[in-house]
């Protein structure tokens, strides 16, 4: 994997195990999406604005906000950045917020899924992650009532980070549920109107999905994933805890 740090970066000593940790995700991310990503190489800068992924340039470029030491910080931007790339380049001219919050649940999914096999103490930034001030509670239920403050906003505003991840958090049991249907079932993100409601969004995806082709003999229905996501998002109330097994 092309890496390419930039001169603000601090030396670390672990340049070749991270490059070997991006590469073993990819491949986890690969399989649960059922498809290799479109060429791409990484530059990592702490001076960068934000995290990005530029889909549009060939090869894409994953950009990483971080120093080059934290490696555990890059490797959750990574996973964000990348569920991205696997997502596609829409035909919109924004991403949806459901699209951002799928990208925020990759980085807990894929982290965790992750762990075992590194050495590189994930857990602990994992479980930063899952703190209070890393979110912003709302009733999760509300996203299925299209007239309600949170869906008329967020059909508005599709970067909400605390947001997203307030719900990335609830629905990561579902994606722990389902697995790699469940990556293959937001795989066509792209295809989705930025402005759209959870429940259309959803019934959108799984009108589009085709989960029984015969790759996946075992594979659920997307019917079993709108249901389990509507389970997960109508049962949470607002002052659960969320934590790391
Ligand atoms: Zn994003």
């Amino acid at each position: 994997m092309r890496i390419e740090y930039s001169v603000s970066c601090q030396p670390s000593i672990y340049r070749t195990a991270f490059a070997e940790s991006l590469e073993s995700i990819e491949a986890i991310m690969a399989a649960a999406f059922g498809k290799e990503p479109p060429k791409y190489y990484v530059s990592i800068d702490p001076d960068f604005e934000s995290p990005q992924c530029c889909y549009y340039q060939s090869p894409a470029q994953i950009r990483l906000q971080t120093d080059g030491i934290h490696e555990c910080q890059a490797f959750y931007q990574f996973c964000h950045e990348l569920c991205h790339l696997f997502i596609g380049p829409n035909g919109y001219d924004r991403v949806s917020w459901l699209e951002e919050t799928i990208c925020e649940l990759a980085s807990l999914y894929f982290m965790k899924a992750y762990a075992p096999w590194t050495c590189f103490s994930i857990h602990e930034h994992l479980r930063l992650q899952f703190r209070p001030e890393k979110y912003t509670p709302f009733n999760l239920a509300d996203l299925y009532d299209s007239q309600s403050c949170i869906s008329q906003y967020l059909s508005k505003c599709n970067c909400d980070r605390k947001r997203n991840r307030y719900i990335a958090l609830a629905l990561l049991p579902v994606a722990e549920e389902f697995n790699e249907d469940f990556w293959r079932f937001f795989s066509s993100l792209s295809n989705i109107e930025p402005g759209l409601t959870l429940e259309t969004a959803i019934g959108s995806l799984s009108r589009s999905t085709n989960l029984g082709n015969e790759q996946m003999n075992n594979a659920k229905a997307p019917s079993d994933i709108s249901a389990s996501i509507s389970r997960a998002l109508n049962n949470v109330s607002r002052e659960i805890q969320f934590s790391i097994s």
